[in-house]
């Protein structure tokens, strides 16, 4: 699968504030790429820097292969901040404007984009009349005129009902099927698992991991047991694991492994043949907001 972005060691410093620390992944075609990460962690500043509102201290990013360029821009839609439609205007009417000022596309598209976001019905309607919902997927619809192949959206659910943010991410998955490639910030991993395909999950500034959303947000088998000893535990468990803890608190030791890989019984007899007899024995299941947790806090 060929790239339609690749970020290479993006740094951006806002004074002595360094909000992006050598910025790297790459955006798979076809995909939808979220850039999750709680608030302040870099995202809008990241999606500035791509669509070159910013420019970076450091690193590079391609576009299809090549650095930026008029003809490449064009091929990406975006929306980092919701467009500023008149309220007494029509969305046909607000679009036009829209169309105009950004020189993208041409009248005939409108009722294109429009009928993407499923507004085409209401497309005579005053845009004071339209829910939030609405609003946001006439934001969408300015983004595609000009028919982009790219779109970068900045948190796009924030702000709506349960209604519209079902909307909004029913219209993503939407995108993706008809051939556009997303690549959206937020800081809900809910919101990632249930429309994203790939990931980068940034913390203050760093990518902690990135890839295939059922790779990265994999749910894992979390092993705790016990013994007389927790040290001596904690060094035969090595064997199983490179993720071994000991909790002082619980006097319990805990690892973990690839979902569905934890034997029990063998985990036991193993123990039992070091010399080690456990007096507890739970598998736990790592449920994925604890995995989120975990990247973003440590
Ligand atoms: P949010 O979801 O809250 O918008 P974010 O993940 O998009 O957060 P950014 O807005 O990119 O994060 O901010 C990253 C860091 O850079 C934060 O520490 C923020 O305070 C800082 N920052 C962002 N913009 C500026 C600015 N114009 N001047 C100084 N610092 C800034």
């Amino acid at each position: 699968m060929s790239s339609v972005l690749t970020v290479n060691g993006i740094t951006k410093f806002y004074g002595r504030i360094r909000a992006l620390n050598g910025v790297s992944f790459e955006v798979p075609q076809g995909s939808v790429f979220g850039i999750l990460g709680p608030n302040g962690s870099g995202k809008t500043t990241l999606l500035s820097i791509i669509l070159d509102v910013l420019k970076a201290n450091n690193g590079n990013f391609l576009w299809f292969g090549h650095p930026g360029s008029p003809e490449q821009r064009k091929k990406i839609g975006s929306l980092l901040e919701t467009p500023n439609f008149y309220h007494y205007l029509s969305a046909v009417d607000n679009l036009k404007i829209t169309q105009s000022i950004s020189g993208r596309g041409n009248e005939q598209d409108i009722n294109e984009v429009l009928q993407k976001v499923n507004l085409y019905e209401r497309r005579k309607s005053r845009f004071k009349t339209y829910s939030l919902g609405m609003k946001q997927r006439l934001a969408i619809a300015a983004a595609l005129l000009g028919d982009p192949k790219v779109l970068v959206l900045d948190e796009p659910t924030n702000g709506l009902d349960p209604i519209g943010i079902a909307e909004i991410r029913e219209l993503i998955v939407e995108l993706k099927n008809s051939g556009h490639t997303i690549i959206m910030a937020s800081h809900l991993l809910d919101e990632v698992e249930k429309v994203c395909t790939h990931v980068a999950i940034l913390k203050t500034g760093d990518v902690i991991t990135t890839g295939d959303v059922n790779e990265v947000l994999q749910d894992e088998d979390v092993v705790e047991v016990s013994a007389t000893d927790l040290n001596a535990l904690a060094n035969a468990l090595q064997q199983f694991s490179n993720c071994v803890s000991i909790n002082n608190v619980s006097n319990t030791v805990s690892f973990t492994l690839p979902k569905g890989t934890a034997k029990l019984d063998e985990i036991n007899s193993f123990c039992f043949n070091k010399g080690i007899v456990l007096n507890h024995l739970l598998l736990k299941k790592k449920r994925l907001e604890a995995r989120f947790f975990e990247l973003t806090n440590n």
